[in-house]
């Protein structure tokens, strides 16, 4: 269990599964610029924001739902969470984000969606079979399974999140086709450091030999 003084964005779980130096940047660093696109996800998500609650025959639906999970460590919000009637009587959460662009091929957005159905057990005590990711540029609304493969996914990514914080430290920068999806690839600049590093080490190895 952790103490609140331990908790961590929710939201760095989904830049732990794209990119540990993201990560890093972002919760180390608090390194964040606003581009076109962070723009556009973030007016979205204020859009979702901005209604507080409403009702649909058997579904109850929740904006802006703030979360805590003292197991894993961590505070947040989930845009939506629609709470549907069972036959019981009883209401089964049902978590849904929204995301601007298309589905990745990464688990980082379901990674970020699974966190907030943990939070919402260990909060309500119940159990949260599957959510929903909604994305902006495909107006797909795209299910999610909450299976023993993403929660162990999603866990063991929280322990890797608390620990890259905890150091301080920021990887180094590893250049691959992600980085050209990535809001921080102006500050990060993985091509040129990469460069640079191998320069370095040339250099270093020639005046050893
Ligand atoms: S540009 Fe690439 S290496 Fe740098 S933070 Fe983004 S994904 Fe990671």
């Amino acid at each position: 269990m952790y103490e609140i003084d331990d908790l961590i964005q929710l939201s760095a779980l989904q830049h732990m599964a794209f990119c540990p130096r993201q990560c890093a940047l972002i919760h180390v660093e608090q390194t964040w610029t606003e581009s076109g696109r962070t723009a556009e996800g973030r007016i979205m998500h204020e859009r979702v924001h901005e209604e507080s609650r409403e009702s649909r025959g058997d579904i109850r639906i929740e904006y802006g739902v703030a979360l805590r999970s003292m197991r894993l460590g961590l505070t947040g919000k989930a845009d939506v969470v629609e709470f549907r009637r069972q036959q019981d009587g009883s209401w089964l959460p049902f978590p849904v984000e929204y995301k601007r662009g298309k589905p990745k091929k990464d688990d980082s957005d379901k990674v970020q969606l699974c966190a907030q159905a943990l939070c919402l057990e260990e909060m309500l005590n119940t159990t949260i079979p599957g959510g929903a990711l909604f994305y902006g540029q495909t107006r797909h609304r795209l299910d999610v399974a909450f299976d023993e493969r993403l929660r162990r996914e999603t866990e063991e990514t929280a322990k890797q999140a608390h620990a890259l914080i905890e150091s301080g430290q920021t990887p180094k920068p590893v250049y691959a086709t992600r980085c050209e999806n990535c809001s921080l690839i102006a500050e990060c600049l993985p091509k040129t450091i990469q460069k640079k590093r191998s320069v370095k080490s040339y250099l270093t190895r020639i005046i050893e030999e």
